[in-house]
């Protein structure tokens, strides 16, 4: 854990320098259909069985738009508590690949259709809020495969035509940390919204990187370089230090960084010169004929407003007002869409901070020990209510609960069969236990002359006696009080 202040500034010949980071992340809309046409967007098929005569841009066909897509990206705007443009246009990106058989990208150029908004960030020296500057939509190209013939190249067109939002985050990152988080929290807004599925290795979410150096305390921005299509936040944060320090070395040199597109070599972990950077110009924009402006009326967009859910940050602020939540819990159990919905059905049935305790301490302990996801956790959210139940009502403490858990870890079975198998329950008769202390106290009366004489250490001797002479299963708050009254 990095301690309470930003210090990411990376260290150079002549003194410390800045690091400015902004991202435009592709985010593949969740739908079934593309987003000109009725071909299927499922992942994994084929090479080439999922396209349209409109996907492979043959003479004479017509983009129809789906009004799903506009859908998801008006809630995805919403979500980033963005402007809805009312007012959008499409238009036509011009470059010439292999994979890209129209000639053409359809993107949104001069009016996207989500204007400026924000996400914001928890990060160990408080909260941040990254600006964003728009989100537009547009097409997916083919994919070139390079791997399947010793001399031939070969297209696949099934993810042409996919719709993409491409979000266009200002340049408000400071550090590879402030990039991990920006691209994981605005996943996990996606993800409450249903409107991507943030998938990395399928390729449903990349980013271009762009980033430039400054000394720091200086107020201008240096000359950018953007590192193409990275999948993985990891390289992201390896690609933006490397690019980062090989800025500074060039500057520091008395040389200047020029304005380029470069890749990140994940196998050498490099960034490398791809091609100069093309400015807007040079793709001869111009608006797609085939394609109406696209208009939104106030109640299309007022209609998708009511379905949205509650999204990671309104979940904090309840969790923490309404339940008692730290904010460093409140912030773990949001920050997945998966972790939330079981955080709900455990929290649902028992009690609000046990259940985030229970999960963050022990849940995740084995999950992380075992490598797994919560999808896969081997104890249920029911089991686990159970449980946290059973010590809420006495049944158990909190040390048997632990070792409860760990039988559940093995068999996922209902804590209530294992503790009667096991004979794990709590004693909690008053009874039986004033029996075995008076016990305690006729055999320990030297002790019991000491704590009367003020040594009052020894209280915690009669405990651990207690405890022992119940196999743990003395439940201590009883204890403590029958204790208290006895030795009065
Ligand atoms: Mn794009």
């Amino acid at each position: 854990m990095a301690d309470n202040k930003f210090d990411y500034y990376l260290d150079g010949k002549t003194g410390k320098w800045e690091v400015i980071i902004g991202l435009e992340v592709h985010a593949q809309v969740t739908s079934r259909a593309k987003l000109f046409s009725g071909s299927s967007t499922k992942f994994g098929s084929d090479p080439n069985t999922q396209v349209s005569l409109v996907d492979a841009a043959m003479p004479g066909m017509l983009p129809v738009i789906n009004k799903f897509c506009i859908e998801q990206a008006v809630k995805t705007g919403l979500g980033l508590k963005a402007k809805i443009n009312r007012f959008s246009k499409f238009d036509r990106k011009n470059y010439f690949y292999a994979d890209l058989p129209q000639g053409y990208q359809i993107s949104q150029f001069k009016f996207p259709i989500v204007g400026e908004g924000e996400i914001v960030l928890d990060m160990p020296y408080g909260t941040k809020v990254v600006g964003i500057e728009r989100l537009h939509l547009e097409q997916d190209a083919g994919k070139s495969l390079h791997d399947q013939d010793p001399e031939n190249s070969f297209v696949d067109l099934n993810r042409s035509g996919i719709a993409l939002m491409e979000i266009v985050g200002k340049p408000d990152l400071r550090s590879p940390e402030e990039v991990g988080q920006y691209v994981k929290k605005l996943r996990s807004i996606m993800r409450y919204l249903n409107t991507c599925d943030g998938n990395m290795d399928e390729g449903s979410l990349r980013a271009d990187v762009n980033v430039s150096v400054r000394k720091q305390g200086s107020q201008q921005l240096g000359t950018r370089c953007e590192i193409k299509n990275v999948n993985s936040i990891k390289f992201m944060q390896q690609a933006i230090e490397y690019e980062a320090k090989r800025q500074i070395d060039i500057i520091e040199d008395g040389g200047t960084i020029n304005q380029e597109t470069r890749l990140y070599d994940t196998k050498k972990n490099e960034t490398r010169s791809m091609r100069s950077k093309e400015d807007a110009h040079d793709y001869r924009y111009f608006p797609d004929p085939d394609l109406l402006p696209l208009v939104l009326d106030s109640e299309f967009i007022e209609n998708i407003k009511k379905t949205l859910p509650e999204l990671p940050d309104e979940k904090k602020h309840r969790l923490m007002n309404d339940f008692g939540l730290s904010s460093y819990d409140a912030s773990i159990i949001i920050s997945e869409k998966d972790i939330s919905d079981y955080y709900e059905d455990v929290a649902k049935n028992s009690d609000y901070k046990l259940a985030a305790n229970w999960m963050i301490v022990e849940l995740f302990g084995i999950l992380n020990k075992e490598g797994k996801e919560i999808k896969d956790s081997p104890v249920s959210a029911v089991n686990l209510s159970k449980l946290i139940n059973l010590i809420k009502n006495g049944t158990i403490s909190g040390k048997i609960a632990k070792t409860v858990f760990e039988q559940m870890v093995q068999r996922n079975e209902n804590p209530e069969v294992i503790i009667e198998k096991s004979g794990l329950k709590q004693q909690s008769d008053p009874k039986e236990l004033e029996i075995i202390i008076d016990n305690i106290i006729k055999n320990n009366q030297d002790k019991v002359i000491e704590y009367k004489s003020g040594k009052i250490k020894l209280f915690s001797f009669f405990v651990g006696q207690a405890m022992k002479d119940t196999a743990g299963k003395g439940n201590p708050q009883l204890i403590n009080n029958i204790l208290s009254k006895k030795l009065k």
